[in-house]
């Protein structure tokens, strides 16, 4: 742990915060070599192939995958069947070998090593299989997925902060088409997630509320189930951004039980169902807002898990990137009552 920067070149990962913005960015020479088969092939569309002759993720490519940490198994649990795998990534932004980080400064431009986790989550054996196509009860399987290794990272000291997230699409970022989702164990808090924990505990110090519990607006929902509701939120930063929110106030992800995960699976499955008919199969991403695995009990009442679905439909420009803010064209009430009013029987 240093709080200077060093100019030699370094072939490991490393994760620097910077001075001004207190923003984190990992540099990851090891990303560079990964491949993408969005250069080669077109996004999948054909329902009819059952696996793409390139793809590493398919059923009976397993061998071409980096190891596997653990599967859901499928059908009659025979040899070579799965439903789900959760994987080490061939190509890790952030290094498992590394030496752990001893402790980071509050404060300040630092660098640490690149120790951390980096996993893909393969959602389906199957190529053509998107996440919304699976019944509802195997996208609650994905999502215990994500649970187990959570906690598994979770056991892992020098872990500080899980991210879970899904892209959706080259110009979501992703490069595999094949149905998959990426977990990263974090050595540190990132800065926006401390930034959201202080913002809702300035709320909470006010107001004695939970700001996520708080939400109750009729205008901008689209749908809720026993135990969550699915928003477009109330200043959505992106046209057509939903939130699928817990309505019993959550701090943790892991938390999520069986029955829990089945209602979660079948809302979000609605949601992407929605986006896909309405958006003509926008590329996106999902990410997994939760709490930094060493909560005190103190943040407790204003820490609240949610899911945010994000459309990818415009680019980023200067205004948003110099001012932090970001124009949407589209009002949250708008989206939220088209969302609602999408008909999936047609
Ligand atoms: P994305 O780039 O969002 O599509 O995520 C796909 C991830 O899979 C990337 O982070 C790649 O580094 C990773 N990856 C690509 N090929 C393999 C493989 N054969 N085994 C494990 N991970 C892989
Ligand atoms: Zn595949
Ligand atoms: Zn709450």
């Amino acid at each position: 742990m240093s709080s200077s920067s060093s100019s030699s070149p370094s072939r490991s990962s490393e994760i620097r915060r910077d001075a001004v913005f207190g923003r984190c960015v990992v540099f990851s020479p090891a990303r560079a070599r990964r491949p993408s088969d969005f250069r080669s092939h077109s996004p999948v569309s054909n329902p009819n192939a059952s696996s793409k002759p390139s793809c590493p993720f398919c059923i009976g490519r397993e061998d071409e995958c980096a190891p596997e940490i653990f599967r859901i198994v499928g059908g009659d649990g025979g040899a070579g069947e799965w439903k789900i795998r959760v994987i080490e990534n061939l190509y890790p932004a952030l290094q498992r070998e590394a030496e752990p980080p001893k402790d980071v400064p509050e404060l300040g431009p630092c660098k640490v090593s690149g120790f951390g986790f980096h996993d893909v989550v393969i959602e389906t054996p199957y190529h053509p299989i998107r996440l919304w196509d699976l019944p509802v009860d195997e996208v609650g399987e994905v999502l215990l997925a994500y649970k187990e290794r959570i906690l598994q990272l979770s056991r892992h000291g020098s872990v500080k902060y899980v991210q879970v997230f899904k892209n959706h699409g080259a110009s979501a970022g992703a490069s595999m088409t094949h149905s998959h989702s990426q977990i990263i164990g974090l050595p540190l808090v990132p800065p926006s997630v401390s930034a959201r924990l202080n913002y809702t505990k300035e709320v909470f110090d006010r107001t004695g509320k939970c700001s996520l519990c708080e939400i109750q607006s009729k205008d901008i929902l689209i749908d809720e189930t026993d135990h969550f509701s699915a928003i477009v939120p109330f200043a959505a930063t992106y046209a057509f951004e939903i939130w699928i929110v817990p309505r019993e106030h959550i701090a943790d992800f892991h938390e999520l039980d069986h029955k829990k995960a089945v209602d979660l699976g079948g809302l979000l499955k609605l949601m992407l169902q929605k986006l896909s008919k309405q958006l003509n199969d926008p590329p996106f991403n999902f990410m997994i807002h939760a709490a930094p695995l060493e909560l005190s009990a103190t943040c407790l009442p204003y820490t609240h898990w949610f899911l945010q679905i994000v459309p990818q439909l415009g680019v980023i420009g200067g205004f948003e990137i110099g001012s932090g803010c970001f124009i949407n064209p589209v009002f949250p009430e708008d989206a939220a009552k088209v969302l609602r009013e999408v008909d999936l029987s047609t």
